[in-house]
């Protein structure tokens, strides 16, 4: 099968008929057509119609080395720096459909097991470790244009330093069981945003210490006894006047639950082996590559918030102020920063130990530490210059119902107090609403904790040349 379309995508998740808990109910029926999931699945099956759109043909699509069909551009493995710019291109693609609001859009995850089955060398000849597997899934993934979704950490009960949880009280997913079949797997893992509606659940486990959760492998979202748990839907309504953001891109996050699953062994990648699951995540691209996806996606958001500020600034006449432009200018310098790191991380490539190009690890690792600290302003900035604007805003209904009040005294120096209004809406959904409280919150984590992340650039980063630099300067005085 090639690059899928959109129906396709639909009617696929529909007839997995996967296990959805959501404000304790079981999804029953089409999932596609819950009032949670439907937005964002008509806005995930857009992208998948424009891989298929002829004039984006060559953009988004390659050609497989196995089955010579158009697959998608995400699952491509770099093996030029011209490789990554196609990548970059057709994430843009991707990104400027959902205005950089879908963190979780497909190209993300293709990325990360892309990255993985790059590496699939590294797990030859280790115990528990079954490249093979890997290496077919990733065809498979490939093949059939699947999506998935993906659970990293471990449910936040304790974060202290190296704890433990007792042998009797199972939280953190672990191996349970071994059988003819494959693992047994019980327990929780957090947090699996677009959950319940992908094909695949991907899941790596990274705890370093104990060797039951050292494991990596994906099944089907509808694997027995899989069950995802939804918060509260952020979906405001329906109608894309009140919630123009929520009503599409809501991606929703779900907590993962394996009630004894089942993990066949044909899709285990490896288990119970600490090294490999402490290395792994390393020595794959994963981060490298996942980060060039995200900045991308990152520069097609930014660029968004610029032109809802500038839009408000428009709308009410406030460009004239100083303190305006320099809020405005903010947004402009962290958007061209983000151009310039994804760019000089292309220029900056380097071929790894397996042959494949990867972009500058350190110069993504920067953009990382960027981006969450600087999206938190953006809000800020909305918050500071909508001002009461951002809570002027009659919904739809009101509209409809106007007999002019609002239309008149809602105008401003430039638009009717309904063209007004939807700017306004636009902004509040952007950052104040559910939906946009939880974009900051998903900048400031989605790709971990910056905390941590920072500690890694900080161990990775070569200073010695500086150093040695300065120990020159002292010795000689010059
Ligand atoms: C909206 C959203 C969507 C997400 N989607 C996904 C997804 O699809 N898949 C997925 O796998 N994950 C996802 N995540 C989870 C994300 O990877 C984590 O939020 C992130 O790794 C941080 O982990 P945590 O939330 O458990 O925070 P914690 O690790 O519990 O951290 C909480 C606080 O304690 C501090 N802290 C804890 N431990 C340490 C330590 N050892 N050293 C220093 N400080 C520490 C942190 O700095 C932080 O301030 C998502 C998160 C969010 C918010």
């Amino acid at each position: 099968m090639p690059v899928i379309t959109g129906q396709q995508y639909i009617d696929r998740i529909d007839a997995l008929q996967t296990y959805i808990s959501i404000d304790g109910k079981v999804v029953t029926g089409k999932v596609s057509e819950h009032p949670a999931f439907k937005g964002v699945m008509q806005s995930q099956a857009r992208l998948f119609d424009l891989q298929n759109e002829k004039a984006l043909l060559e953009k988004m699509t390659y050609v497989s080395p196995t089955s010579n069909k158009r697959v998608g551009m995400s699952f491509l493995q770099a093996e030029t720096v011209e490789d990554l710019v196609k990548r970059r291109n057709a994430t843009r693609e991707w990104a400027l459909s959902t205005h950089g609001l879908m963190g979780r859009s497909p190209d993300y995850m293709n990325t990360t097991l892309m990255a993985l089955a790059s590496v699939a060398d590294y797990l030859k000849d280790k115990p528990n470790c079954f490249p093979q597997h890997l290496l077919k899934f990733y065809e498979y993934a490939r093949e059939n244009d699947l999506t998935m979704t993906h659970t990293f950490i471990e449910p936040q009960v304790n974060r202290k330093k190296f704890y433990f949880e007792d042998e009797d009280v199972t939280i953190a997913a672990k191996i349970v069981d071994k059988t003819s079949e494959g693992l047994v797997i019980k327990g929780a893992r957090l947090l699996a945003t677009q959950g319940g509606i992908t094909d695949e659940l991907l899941v790596i486990s990274t705890n370093g210490f104990d060797e039951g959760k050292g494991f990596a492998f994906s099944i089907p979202s509808n694997t027995k006894g899989l069950k995802f748990l939804c918060r509260q839907s952020f979906v405001g309504g329906d109608s894309t006047f009140d919630y123009p953001l929520s009503s599409r891109y809501e991606e929703m996050d779900a907590i993962v639950v394996f009630d004894n699953v089942v993990v066949p062994w044909e899709r285990v990648f490896y288990y119970e082996n600490v090294e490999v699951a402490n290395s792994f995540l390393n020595v794959s691209g994963f981060q490298t590559y996942g980060l060039h996806q995200v900045l991308t996606r990152q520069i097609a958001k930014t660029e968004f918030v610029l032109g809802v500020v500038q839009s408000i600034v428009n709308t009410i006449n406030i460009g004239e102020y100083q303190h305006v432009q320099q809020k405005v200018v903010d947004i402009i310098v962290a958007l061209e920063t983000m151009k310039a790191l994804l760019l000089k991380s292309e220029i900056e490539a380097t071929r790894d130990a397996f042959g494949f190009i990867r972009p500058d690890f350190s110069t993504v690792q920067v953009a990382i530490q960027i981006y969450p600290k600087v999206y938190p302003t953006f809000t800020e900035i909305v918050q500071l210059l909508g001002a009461s604007g951002l809570m002027s805003i009659p919904s739809e209904k009101a509209f409809t119902a106007d007999d002019g009040d609002l239309e008149h005294y809602l105008q401003s120096f430039q638009d009717g107090g309904e063209e007004r209004v939807k700017k306004f809406r636009l902004a509040w959904d952007l950052t104040m609403s559910s939906f946009g409280t939880r974009q900051t919150l998903y900048e400031r984590f989605f790709f971990g904790d910056s905390v941590r992340l920072a500690g890694a650039l900080y161990k990775n980063y070569n200073r010695e040349e500086y150093v040695k630099r300065v120990e020159d300067f002292l010795k000689n005085n010059h």
